[in-house]
């Protein structure tokens, strides 16, 4: 499966331009797409989920035109939106049996089947009678996937599914997605926040402003970092001066003062050692100085 972006314009009607000249191939696997708020990654979601049409451009999945073949790529689509929320009244249960009728699974016993193994799947088995809405926040969230995934779709697109979880359900979250990825299925993940993008995408791309401005594989944007991020010792009276002039990424107090990670170009002014960068420190450093794609 491979979902293709060519010339993808979206204006609104204010005269705002939210995503301007996307050309973008996604194949099977687990795409990250990472951007700052309002650098238009819901309206890209929304517009592939069929729930708002482009300005221009064109959008295929496979050989289906998103403008001519709409009904046949929405029952390929399984969405989790940000907002997601669960109706009041049901139990688990019956919320992902209600979900997996409208994906489509008309006999009772499949459905039956497919709601318990993808209870098991996201670990909510146990809570399964429980009224959803009473779920704790990362339960409810693994319910949104869940109820992104049953039906078997082909394309699933996940929206800030992290935001206001703790760390330990993050990761649970993070591993349970790169665990569907064994399937032959496209799961694109939106978020702002680079710890989402884990080593488990195998491509990922950065929105700025409404403009692509990254396309590849995780390691690659770590690569093109190497060489531009340091650690420099600061005392107390440099540090203000540091922040002047580098974006800081950390700092951690030390024994005499200060450990700051910075991103430059190059490092002029204060002396400090290269370190190997990380995805952040690459994020970072290509919304700072990267200009070409
Ligand atoms: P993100 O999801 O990356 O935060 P959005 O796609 O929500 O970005 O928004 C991208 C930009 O488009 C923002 O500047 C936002 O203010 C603007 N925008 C979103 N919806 C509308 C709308 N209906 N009319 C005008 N501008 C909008």
């Amino acid at each position: 499966m491979k979902i293709t972006i060519k010339g993808l314009n979206k204006k609104y009607r204010n005269g705002f331009s939210a995503l301007k000249n996307i050309n973008l191939e996604i194949n099977n696997g687990l795409f990250g797409l990472l951007g700052p708020n309002g650098a238009g990654k819901t309206t890209f979601m929304r517009i592939l989920v069929t729930l708002m049409r482009p300005s221009s451009g064109i959008v295929k999945v496979d050989d289906l035109d998103l403008r001519k073949n709409r009904r046949q790529i929405r029952a390929m689509l399984g969405y989790l939106p940000q907002d997601f929320s669960v109706f009041a009244k049901l139990s688990t249960w019956e919320f992902l049996d209600y979900a997996a009728a409208l994906a489509g699974l008309t006999s009772i016993r499949e459905r039956k089947r497919a709601v318990d193994e993808m209870l098991e799947q996201v670990g909510l088995f146990d809570v399964r009678d429980r009224r959803a809405n009473k779920l704790s926040g990362g339960m409810k969230r693994r319910l949104g996937i869940a109820q992104a995934l049953i039906g078997d779709p082909k394309i699933v697109i996940v929206d800030e599914p992290t935001t206001g979880l703790d760390p330990e359900e993050r990761i649970r979250f993070r591993n349970l997605l790169s665990t569907m990825t064994q399937r032959e299925i496209i799961i694109i993940l939106s978020t702002h926040i680079v710890g989402d993008i884990s080593s488990t995408c195998t491509e990922m791309a950065l929105l700025n402003k409404g403009e692509l401005i990254f396309h590849n594989a995780p390691e690659k944007l770590i690569e093109e970092a190497r060489g531009h991020v340091f650690q420099i010792d600061a005392i107390d009276s440099e540090l203000e001066q540091i922040k002047e002039k580098y974006p800081v990424i950390t700092t951690i107090p030390a024994e005499n003062g200060w450990e700051v990670q910075v991103v430059a170009d190059q490092l002029k002014h204060f002396p400090g050692k290269a370190i190997e960068p990380n995805l952040e420190h690459a994020y970072v450093y290509r919304m700072e100085y990267g200009l070409d794609n």
